[in-house]
């Protein structure tokens, strides 16, 4: 047999081949194959049966037209794109996002960390991601429903409670979901609640889903921190972005005592030197979706940096919640320089691989997106299970499962990482223990 490390490497060189100029999904597929040699040579039986191949090849592929009416009635087009990455372990499972950014490229990385974090929630969900380089900055309502509508008037027949069941992502949140998922309801003249997930809570949504992402990713920095005997009590933090996710991992940071001062979004950060104001920060992200420069005008001491790179606060714990590559490897020196202690990722891919050896040199606790910022899913998860059973909730259950989920995801990270002998790494730890899982129902599955 081919030994590992060869594998692996002609593995990822026909990743690169078959998919020409998709540098964020070859990013993501050599993350995780570059983890894998231990396992392989532990389990021949994924080599014999090609599991790695297969994984890196979607199941299905989907790109389609969006046209849409802007209010002055002039034609635009975008393009829609959902990759159904793999259904070993459940529906494919995922969200939408609509930035400009989107491609192929970004979705197909998206969708392939979201196998192995969907598998890690030890919840019944395969991989999915979809999106549209749709710009919703500045639409208005109308324009953001019409798009909706239309989006999802190509998507529905690809979806369903037993084959694909989308989320939101960036871009993409309760308003949009519920657009979509009235289209849904409309087209297919059947009210089938867990097609998608992220719903309102009118429209048979789940508390705690909105939260979730940031309280999860907290849950998993506070279990990590106390493995290391650490808490997270005055600690000092930073937060990128100023979405669902920073801002409430800002929240429950505030509930475990740690002082948030500065967070962000695409225009620059802001910096409070009394901590960071949740009230104002939501009224101006949540309320009148502003910008984070507003910040300023309601608190008289924090400062705003147009185009500062947030990274150069000093801070001891650094929690990425934003876009894909926002800390390079000369950000994670200055943070490690001053004196960080812990990063966990909150948005997806957030580190260039150049930032993770920084880290992992500098030996600081590490929280990779794929275990930290599971939570947003698997609550989607346990929103299914409320629609499946037409039941719904309280907060408390559903944060209480957050929580142990959570928690789940870390210790079974750190144990399969102590099992392989590299003990207190994250990185490997999560992709270890999701591919054993997905692989491993690949094979009891037959040649599919
Ligand atoms: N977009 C989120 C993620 O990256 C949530 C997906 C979902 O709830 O399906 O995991």
């Amino acid at each position: 047999m081919v030994p590992a490390n060869e594998l692996i490497d002609s593995v990822y060189q026909e990743v690169v081949r078959r998919n020409p100029g998709e540098s964020e999904f070859h990013q993501a597929a050599c993350e995780v194959l570059m983890s894998l040699a231990p396992v392989l040579v532990k389990y021949p039986e994924f080599t014999e049966n090609k599991i790695l191949e297969r994984l890196c090849e979607p199941e299905r592929q989907v790109i389609f037209r969006v046209p849409w009416q802007d209010d002055k009635g002039t034609i635009n087009i975008n393009r829609g794109f959902r990759v159904e990455f793999n259904s070993a372990l459940g529906p494919y499972k995922g969200g939408l996002r609509f930035h400009p950014s989107v491609s192929l490229s970004v979705v197909k990385f998206l969708g392939f960390e979201q196998i192995f974090k969907n598998a890690l929630t030890g919840l019944p969900i395969g991989g999915g991601k979809g999106g549209s380089d749709f710009d919703p900055k500045g639409r208005s309502e109308n324009e953001i429903m019409r798009f909706c509508q239309s989006f999802m008037t190509e998507l529905y027949r690809f979806l369903g409670e037993y084959t694909d069941v989308p989320a939101g992502d960036i871009g993409v949140g309760t308003r949009e979901i519920n657009y979509l998922f009235g289209q849904y309801k409309r087209i297919t003249n059947r009210y089938e609640s867990a097609t998608l997930t992220g719903k309102s809570l009118h429209t048979t949504g789940s508390l705690v889903r909105t939260e979730a992402t940031g309280y999860g990713l907290v849950y998993f920095l506070d279990k990590m921190l106390r493995t290391k005997k650490i808490s997270l009590d005055s600690l000092t933090c930073t937060v990128s972005g100023s979405g669902n996710v920073a801002i409430f991992a800002i929240e429950k940071l505030h509930h475990l005592g740690a002082k948030v001062m500065a967070c962000s979004d695409s225009d620059g950060y802001v910096y409070d030197k009394n901590g960071i104001d949740l009230e104002t920060l939501k009224e101006i992200k949540l309320g009148y979706r502003g910008r984070i420069g507003d910040y300023i005008n309601h608190r008289k001491d924090a400062y705003f940096k147009e185009h500062g790179n947030i990274w150069e606060i000093p801070c001891k714990v650094a929690l990425p919640c934003a876009t894909q590559n926002e800390i390079n490897g000369k950000d994670a020196q200055m943070l490690v320089k001053n004196g960080c202690i812990a990063v966990a990722e909150g948005a997806n891919m957030p580190s260039t691989p150049e930032a993770i050896k920084v880290f992992k040199e500098a030996n600081i606790a590490f929280g990779p997106a794929k275990a930290a910022n599971a939570g947003g899913v698997a609550t989607s998860a346990l929103e299914m299970q409320q629609n499946a059973s037409r039941d719904s909730w309280s907060f408390e259950y559903t944060n209480n499962r957050l929580k142990e989920i959570m928690e789940s995801i870390h210790d079974v990270c750190y144990s399969k990482a102590e099992e392989f002998g590299i003990k207190g790494d994250y990185v490997q730890g999560a992709n270890i223990a999701g591919f054993i899982k997905v692989a491993s129902a690949m094979l009891e599955l037959g040649l599919i």
